[in-house]
Formats: C-alpha cells, structure tokens, sequence
C-alpha cells in the first residue's frame, strides 16, 4: 500500500521504536512509586519534559502530558468553562471536532467562531476590530489545518493577544514535527499529539500557562501536579521525544523542502492530467506535505477513495467522519466552498520518507481511475479482458 494519510496517523520512527523498547525494559516502575524502579521512571518522565520543553521554549513544568491532542483541546475548553464563567471565547471556525465540540459543549452562548478568508486563513485584522467592543476570555486558533493544510498565522495573533492580554490557544498537532516547534511555547496553551509525528497513538501533551491551576479534566490522582490523573505510560512519552527530536533535526536540515518540491510538482501536473481539478488554497502557505484537492465529478470523493484503495493508496477525504457518514467539511465550509464542492475534495498527506515517485504514482492511479470514471467503454472493455 502506499500511504498518503499522514495527516491522520504517520508510522512509529525507526527512533521512536528503539527509544520505546528501550523504555519498556529499563522503566518498569511506575513513576509515582516510592521506591528506585519508580524514581528512575520519574526521572526519565522528567528528562523527557524537559527535552519538549527545550523544543517548544517554555519550562517544563508547563508540560502536561496527556493521552493525545483530543484529550489536551478537551481539556482546555474544559478549564476555560469553569475558570472564566462570563466571557466569550473566540475559536477559529476551522478548528479540529476535538476544539470545536467541547467549546460548543462546556461554553454554548459564550462561544463565537472566528471566521476565515476564502484562502482558508484567520485574518488577524478581525480580532483587532473586534475586540474593541469586547475582549475574549481566550481566542483558540490552530498552527495549520489537518485539512487543508493551510498556515494560520499563529505568531502575529500570538503578538496580538500577549499586547492586548488575551489567552491564546494554538492547537499545533500538524505544525509540530512539520515545522519548528521553537516559538510555540510562547502560546498560553499548545496541544500536540506523538502519532502525528513519527511517535506512538495514544500519548501527547499540553503546555499550560506558567503556574496556573488548572481544572483537570481527569481527576483521581496526584499525577502531572494534580492536572491530570492517572498513571503517566512513560515508553510512550519517551518515545514521543524521540521522534521530535528526530524530525526537529530533519527540519533543521531542511529536508522538508525537497519534499515541498515533489508536492508542487505533483499539484502542477495533477490541474495538467485531470481538467477540472482544483487545488485548494493553492496560492497561500500550507503544510509542505498536504495537497487538496477538488476532483472533477460532483459528489466523487467515496468512490474516488474505493478506487484509490483497489489500485493499492490510502488517501482521505479529509473530514474525519466517526459514523462513516460523511458530511460536508466544516473547514471548506468556512471558506466559503459550497457542499458539492466539498464534496468533491480528496487529501493526500505525504511523509517524510514519501519518495517523489510515490507522487508520480498516485498521479498515474489518478489518471486511470478518471479514465475509467469519464470513459464506461474503457471500464467495460477491462472487465471483459
Ligand atoms: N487536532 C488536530 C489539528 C488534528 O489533526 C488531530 C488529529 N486528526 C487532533 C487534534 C486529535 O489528535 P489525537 O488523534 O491525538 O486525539
């Protein structure tokens, strides 16, 4: 199978497996525990904070570490509600289900959605002239879109909010191990997720501001400062460092830009093979491994993705759907796409070890699955061979 659905899970790392295993046989007491074995897997969950802290630029003890991004947005939506009851909290309309749900939930009438242009980006203009009126108890915007891919311009808001003393929560669950993690710990609140990046499922944290007293989210246990109950799995932790660590170094080679090239030649000759395709957010700073793309026959992304599947890719619609009936994304919504379209939008989500031939063939797989799509004959003269 070859893989373009980073974007929803990316393989262990060949570091983040050593480092895994490695933690297994030499951490096996719980952190928590009184005696050597405990102290000597405390230490490792210690060491391990302060490498992510020393990777996002903040203090370790503002890292909480938690089972995943759901769990982190969960959390601080959760913390907002009870910690600030009056005000409104401005969260970006093209926010993850797992930001957007809990804001709906815990914060109802208070919540308000931050629009975003046609290019799928938060102008940072309109929280300036909003909050003349009135200031937000916090305004969440993500690092880049799980969908699209498009950069949000998460520093000048960041700049924004500390000058007007807003809180401000960036999700960066795709930004991180992508991208720089360096500067995002100067956001009050950051979630990240290790199986986004190379690290194992199930294991990511929160970088919470300096010494507030958070409402946890999972009570029952004195674990991470009382911010979050529960015995911490640290393997997993451990594991996710690593694979940070790792990408952190391939960043600061700068691999991803011989990467970025092979995805700008695959959207050039993909408008090229299939006429009618359409590049979403074509011409604004995305995600160097992410393509959207609008396919073109109405209502197609299903069946494009069975074909895909068949010819032996994985791609995806974009939408995580938990039901397995696909609705409209709320993120090309926002943007001002209408629900055919959005019906016709694929993703493909590259890694760091995607070859550039891997590119060259999802493009013939394509071209064949259009043929066969725009041409029944063809179809049938195949079925009958
Ligand atoms: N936020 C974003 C932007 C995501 O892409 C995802 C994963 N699709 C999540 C949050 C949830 O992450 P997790 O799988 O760790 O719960």
């Amino acid at each position: 199978m070859i893989y373009f659905d980073h974007n929803a899970t990316s393989p262990l790392s060949p570091p983040a497996r050593s480092a895994w295993l490695e933690a297994c046989e030499k951490f096996p007491g719980n952190p928590s525990s009184p005696h050597r074995l405990g102290a000597r897997s405390d230490t490792a969950l210690n060491e391990a904070r302060e490498r992510l802290a020393a990777l996002l630029d903040c203090h370790a003890a503002q890292i909480v570490f938690t089972s995943g991004a759901t769990e982190s947005n969960n959390t601080v939506l959760h913390h907002l509600a009870r910690a600030t009851p009056n005000q409104e909290v401005w969260v970006s309309a093209i926010e993850h289900p797992s930001v957007l749900e809990p804001a709906s939930f815990h914060l109802g009438h208070r919540l308000r959605q931050i629009p975003v242009s046609r290019n799928g980006m938060v102008n940072p203009d309109w929280l300036q002239a909003e909050w003349r009126e009135t200031k937000p108890a916090l305004v969440a915007v993500m690092a880049a879109n799980n969908e699209t891919g498009v950069l949000q311009p998460w520093s000048e808001i960041l700049a924004l909010c500390v000058e007007s003393r807003v809180p401000f929560f960036c999700d960066a669950t795709q930004w991180i191990g992508k991208l720089p993690a360096k500067g995002l710990g100067a956001c009050d609140w950051v979630s990240g997720s290790a199986h986004k990046f190379g690290g194992p499922r199930g294991v990511g944290f929160l970088k919470v501001p300096q010494s507030l007293a958070i409402q946890p989210l999972l009570r029952g246990g004195p674990q991470e400062e009382s911010r979050r109950a529960g015995t911490e799995n640290v393997p997993a932790v451990v594991a996710m460092v690593a694979a940070l660590d790792d990408r952190e170094q391939q960043i600061a080679r700068g691999e991803h830009h011989r990467l970025a090239a092979a995805r700008a030649q695959f959207e050039q000759s993909l408008k090229a093979l299939l006429p009618g395709s359409e590049i979403v957010a074509a011409d604004t700073p995305r995600l160097w491994n992410t393509v959207s793309a609008l396919m073109p026959e109405a209502d197609c992304q299903q069946r494009w993705v069975v074909k895909l599947d068949k010819l032996g890719f994985a791609v995806s619609t974009g939408s995580a759907c938990a039901s397995g009936k696909e609705e409209p994304s709320h993120v090309l919504r926002a943007m001002g796409c209408s629900s055919a379209d959005a019906g016709r939008v694929l993703r493909f989500s590259a890694g760091w070890e995607t070859p550039a031939g891997d590119w060259d063939a999802l493009l013939s797989a394509l071209q064949s699955v259009h043929e066969l799509t725009a041409d029944p004959q063809k179809k049938m003269a195949r079925a009958s061979r």
